[in-house]
Order: C-alpha cells, then sequence, then structure tokens
C-alpha cells in the first residue's frame, strides 16, 4: 500500500475496472502455461490498451515494489510466460488489447505494429499486402509479435530468412522505470551509436516491455514446391540438403525432420492427420522452395533433386504436393507435433542447436547418453536440419512418468545429459525457445562467467530493483 492506496486500486483507477483482472476465474487463463505444467499466483492481469498505459502500469509497479510479467500469448514452452508458485506474485501486464496493425509500407518492404498483434494476423496483413513477414511457427495462430521479439523465436523459416532478431528493424519499448523509447525506425541503415533494440530481442522480458516493433517485410512467394521425403538417416538427409542448397540457393526455404516416433503420435494423437508415405519409415523430412516465379518450375526442380537424391541412394520415398490443399495438408502433419505430444504423454522438450554438419553425431550420441540413465527411454526428433536445431525429445507416457522415482531430479539430469552433448559439440542448449524458467540452471552451468557478469551488468543498469520477470533468464 502506498498513501493509503493499494496497488490494485491504483491500477484499477489508472485503467478502468474492465482492464484489471482479478479473481480466479478471469484469470485462470493467465496464470497457467499451455502445456499446464507451471502454475502461480498474480496480483491480477492488466490489460493495457496503449502505450502510455503500459507506461502507467509500470510506474505504478514501482512505486509498490511489485514485479513486472509481460505477457503475450502465453504460448512459452519454457516457463516463461505465468507466474511462479513462490514469491512475490506480480502483476501481469498482458499485451492482447494492442493489436493494432499500425501501417504497412510496401515499398519500404515494412510494417509497423502493436505488441499484441497476433502473429498469424500480422502474416495475413503483410499477405494482403503482397509481403511476406517469414517468421511461421506452429503457435502462430495465439503467439503475438512481442513475444515472439522477447523469445527471438526461430520456427521453421530460418533457413532462409532468419530468425526474429533478423526481422526488426525499429522497437517501442516501456522500460523497467516507466519510460517509453520510441526506436520505432523503419530503416535498414543506422550507424549512430549502440543498436538497442537487440538489447530487448530475446530479454525474455526482463530488460522491459515491447508495445509496439516494425518488421521488416519480403516478396511474398507466388510459387510453391512441397516434398515430404524418407531419407535412408539423419545424414542421408543432410546430404540432400546439401543437393537442395546447391541447385536452389535461396528458394529452399524450409528443410523439416521428424523421425517415426514423433510421426507416429502425430498419427495417433491429432485428428485428420495422416503419414504422407505408404511405408513406415525411420526418417521423414518435409522440403519446402519457393519463389516469386511459377509453381510448376520450382516443382520440375523439386523433382529432379528427389531423383537425383533416389540415385544416390540416400531417399526410399518421396511424395511432392500437386496442389495447395496437399501442401497444407503436409504443413499440418509437420505443425501437429506439439499438439500430439501434449495428448500423448510427458516429453522433456530439449532446444539444442548445434553446427548443421554435426546433427546426426548429435542424434546418436545424446539417444547414447539419455539411455544410459533411462534404458529403452524413447526419443522423439523434431528438428529444424536446415538450421541445425534439434528438438530431441526424451518422452515418456503418462504411466511412465507418473511411475518414475525422483521425477524433477531425473527430468533435469536428462536435460543435462543432451545439453551436454550439444555442448561438446560446439552447440548450445536454447536455440529458439528461450531459457524461461525450465533451463535457468543449464545457463548457470554453460554460460561463461564473463558473458553472465555482462548479462547482469545490463540487467542492473535497466532494471536496478530487478522487478522484471525476476527468476527468468537470468541465473
Ligand atoms: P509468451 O509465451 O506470452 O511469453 C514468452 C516470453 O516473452 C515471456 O518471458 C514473457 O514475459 C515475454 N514477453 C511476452 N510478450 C512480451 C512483450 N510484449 N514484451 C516483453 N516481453 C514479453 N518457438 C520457436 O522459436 N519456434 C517454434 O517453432 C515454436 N513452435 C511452437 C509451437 C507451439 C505449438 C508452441 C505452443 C510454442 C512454440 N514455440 C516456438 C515457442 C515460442 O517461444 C512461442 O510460441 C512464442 O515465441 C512466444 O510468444 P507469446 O506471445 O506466446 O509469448
Amino acid at each position: 500500500m502506498t498513501n493509503g492506496i493499494t496497488l490494485l486500486d491504483a491500477l484499477t483507477q489508472a485503467l478502468g475496472a474492465d482492464a484489471i483482472l482479478h479473481s480466479e476465474a478471469d484469470t485462470a487463463g493467465y496464470v497457467e502455461d499451455w502445456r499446464g505444467r507451471y502454475k502461480g499466483p498474480a496480483l491480477c492481469v492488466a490489460l493495457p490498451g496503449n502505450t502510455q498505459q503500459v507506461a502507467d502500469i509500470v510506474r505504478l509497479c514501482n512505486a509498490h515494489a511489485t514485479p513486472v510479467l509481460p505477457q503475450g500469448g502465453n504460448t512459452s514452452l519454457c516457463g516463461g510466460s505465468v507466474p511462479a508458485a513462490t514469491g512475490v506474485p506480480p502483476v501481469i501486464v498482458n499485451l492482447s488489447r494492442m493489436r493494432r496493425v499500425r501501417r504497412v509500407d510496401a515499398a519500404n518492404n515494412s510494417m509497423e505494429v502493436e505488441a499484441g498483434c497476433v502473429l498469424a494476423t500480422v502474416q495475413n496483413a503483410a499477405a494482403a499486402e503482397g509481403r511476406l513477414y517469414p517468421i511461421s511457427l506452429g503457435a502462430e495462430g495465439s503467439c503475438q509479435i512481442g513475444g515472439t521479439i522477447a523469445t527471438n523465436a526461430g520456427g521453421t523459416g530460418v533457413l532462409r530468412y532468419g530468425n526474429t532478431r533478423d526481422n526488426i528493424l525499429g522497437l517501442e519499448v516501456v522500460l523497467p522505470d516507466g519510460a517509453i523509447w520510441n526506436g520505432l525506425t523503419a530503416l535498414r541503415k543506422n550507424n549512430t551509436g549502440f543498436d538497442l533494440k537487440h538489447l530487448f530481442i530475446g530479454a525474455e522480458g526482463t530488460m522491459g516491455i515491447v508495445t509496439a516493433a516494425v518488421l521488416k517485410l519480403h516478396p511474398l512467394p507466388t510459387a510453391h514446391a512441397v516434398a515430404w521425403l524418407a531419407p535412408d538417416s539423419p545424414q542421408a538427409a543432410l546430404d540432400i540438403l546439401g543437393l537442395f542448397q546447391r541447385a536452389c540457393g535461396s528458394r529452399l526455404s524450409a528443410f523439416e525432420m521428424i523421425d517415426i516416433n514423433q510421426l507416429d503420435i502425430v498419427m495417433e494423437h491429432v485428428p485428420g492427420r495422416k503419414n504422407p508415405l505408404a511405408g513406415k519409415h525411420p526418417w521423414h523430412v518435409l522440403v519446402e522452395l519457393s519463389d516469386t516465379g511459377n509453381s510448376a518450375e520450382l516443382q520440375d526442380l523439386l523433382q529432379q533433386i528427389l531423383e537425383q537424391a533416389s540415385e544416390q541412394g540416400l531417399l526410399h520415398d518421396a511424395v511432392v504436393a500437386s496442389n495447395d490443399t496437399q501442401r497444407a495438408a503436409l504443413w499440418e502433419v509437420r505443425h501437429s507435433v506439439s499438439e500430439g505430444n501434449k495428448k500423448a504423454g510427458v516429453g522433456l522438450t530439449t532446444d539444442s542447436a548445434v553446427p548443421v554438419s554435426c546433427v546426426p553425431r548429435f542424434i546418436e550420441d545424446a539417444t547414447q547418453a539419455v539411455r544410459r540413465l533411462v534404458p529403452g527411454l524413447p526419443v522423439l526428433i523434431v528438428a529444424h536440419l536446415g538450421d541445425g536445431n534439434v528438438h530431441f525429445i526424451p518422452f515418456f507416457t503418462f504411466d511412465a512418468w507418473n511411475a518414475l522415482p525422483e521425477r524433477d531430479a531425473m527430468a533435469a539430469a536428462i536435460r543435462r545429459a543432451v545439453n551436454d552433448v550439444s555442448d561438446a559439440l560446439g552447440g548450445t542448449f536454447s536455440a529458439e525457445h528461450g531459457v524461461g524458467r525450465t533451463s535457468l540452471a543449464e545457463m548457470a552451468h554453460y554460460k561463461s562467467p564473463v558473458e553472465l557478469a555482462m548479462m547482469h551488468a545490463l540487467k542492473n543498469t535497466f532494471d536496478p530493483a530487478n522487478l522484471f520477470n525476476p527468476g527468468r533468464l537470468l541465473p
């Protein structure tokens, strides 16, 4: 209480009662994560409608020494977007009411959007102007631009377009002291000192609240060719990737690999999903070419490369989508992995990236490492192979998980075993999901003291009271 008024009352006065949720029923969808793994109390959920209101909320939280938890679509896979079970309950600042597409500048290949815009809405607004916003991922129907910026999200287009960091031109941010930084530049060149936007991209809400962004757009591809392949092995998949890269250059826009265990789960647990191939093959790749030319040419190119791969003994089988419906159906299989896994059991999703050339070795060594801990443990592979990011997922049925002694310690040991393998190959434990709470111990273990000290120094400068997302990202 400050000056006799509670924070809840002050927030209600500032934003209006309809923008402050505090009953258990009203806040239920905001205090628990998508998979039901993390849950904690919040003082309230604030739903600001503009940047000034975000700044007002932050100033009031400062005055009441209350933590601030920025929240987007609440699709975080690492416990980053909901309160912890212990500690001072934060004010969740959910950006969903700030969802205006402010401007699309087609000639500049850029668009300015508010942080609460859902990713799919942004993609559609860009497409309406003949442009592409290339970040694409399974949660795109619910995650927000602000969340993807805060986590530097990757997804299926990184191979060609880079990750979120590569597609941001400018940001507007409310800083931890309540000041508003207007960095909404739409420039591609601007060498006027530190490029401050990068302090907030991937910072997981620890340095401020992103309220708006200028996004980089690309020409909207009008031609597509998509195939589903069964390579002989991960090494064969890599060799096929090389064939595509040499023949197609930047027209190669996705190269995604899953294993048969993962495909089986999708087929069993997600209605309508089928194995695109007739046989039961151990490895599966979805490849996409896209361009602004015509689809027939791309289809020919795709066919030629598949023939080459087949002649070289790299491929067991392949099917090429012959129309948009078939193309969408193949992508649906790929995008259904998270839904299938959630229904099937408990996957200890890891988020390694290794040099692309090391992926086969990583999969082999990590499989052995986890099976030394739990003999015979099933493993699922979901890899953005084109950029070396492998979600290596040791997987338990619900029964096996419930019967596991000392579950938390075992889960931590399994993750560490996988991360040790990627570390030994020059990789990282967090390629695209972020650190959140799940990987705090990994940050402490793998980051050098020098790097951690620099991060803490920056954090202390911006947020000396440590009110923004305490207990996330920084150990
Ligand atoms: P939230 O989950 O709400 O928040 C995530 C973090 O960002 C939290 O720390 C939060 O405090 C912070 N934050 C949110 N909004 C703001 C803001 N405006 N300002 C400052 N901080 C903020 N990720 C990938 O990279 N690639 C994938 O392929 C991928 N696939 C996924 C598939 C599924 C089905 C799901 C559920 C998730 C997937 N993810 C993937 C995880 C990914 O991180 C999120 O989907 C997305 O980037 C988070 O956006 P969000 O709006 O839901 O953020």
